[in-house]
């Protein structure tokens, strides 16, 4: 289970995130959806570890942000909005790489497998430099999942894909959704009801909606949704 009690985060003089909770149970693809600068990114790096909240607590798996950090980041997958990849290296040189840091058994079956769950398969020979969108968003869930994490965190995920490349990455996030916990983050409400199982809406930093897919009648995200944008 994730757990995010009353986190807040104030960068300077701005509060990013306003005494945010709630909790992810397994099995469900979260959607956190809401305009640019509504908190998203910020909520994520925190429960990634990447920074600390001003207030609040999160924990992981049972395991605290704040002084089991490493159990924390053992059981995540990352995919961070700008898609971090070293240009230079090979598919697999990259993956082998990112599966070294974790110290993983039999590392080379595991890249092999990584590569096709994700449909990797036809360019894993190339240069990450050489690829297209699409496959480096492919890369960069490889290199999320190749520890067998418990939650997979996705900023942004398919911002920039071709419709085609879209409906592959969907597909590949709902799979994966099956066995894991999913938090991903958008500001295109489609993308939520494509993939989730729950929307969380956020805006000005706090939660002003949370609601399982399957309790919603049709068109009623969008209503949701639009009556923050207007
Ligand atoms: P989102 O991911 O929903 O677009 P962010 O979490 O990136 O939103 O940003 C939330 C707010 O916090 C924005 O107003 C943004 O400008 C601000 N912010 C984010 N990161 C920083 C930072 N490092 N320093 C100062 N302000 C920041």
């Amino acid at each position: 289970m994730i757990k995010i009690e009353n986190v807040s985060k104030v960068y300077g003089s701005q509060r990013a995130l306003d005494h945010v909770s709630f909790t992810i149970e397994p099995g469900e693809i979260v959607g956190l959806l809401g305009p640019n600068g509504a908190g998203k990114s910020t909520l994520m790096k925190i429960i990634t570890c990447f920074i600390p909240p001003t207030e609040g607590t999160v924990s992981v798996c049972g395991y605290s942000i704040f002084d089991q950090s490493q159990e924390v980041r053992r059981q995540i997958g990352y995919l961070p909005e700008q898609n971090p990849l070293y240009n230079e290296m090979y598919v697999r040189e990259f993956l082998r790489f990112v599966g070294g840091i974790y110290h993983l058994d039999n590392l080379k079956d595991r890249v092999e497998e990584m590569i096709h769950t994700v449909g990797l398969t036809p360019e894993a020979d190339k240069k990450i430099a050489m690829l297209s969108k699409g496959y480096r968003q492919r890369v960069g869930l490889a290199q999320a999942l190749i520890h067998d994490p418990q939650v997979l965190i996705l900023d942004e995920p398919t911002t920039g894909l071709d419709p085609n490349q879209l409906e592959e990455i969907r597909s590949l996030v709902r799979k994966v959704g099956q066995t894991k916990m999913v938090l991903l983050s958008t500001h295109i409400m489609q993308e939520v009801e494509a993939m989730c199982t729950r929307a969380i809406i956020i805006n000005h930093g706090r939660i002003v909606d949370d609601e399982k897919m399957h309790n919603m009648r049709a068109g009623q995200l969008t209503e949701k949704f639009h009556k923050l944008t207007l």
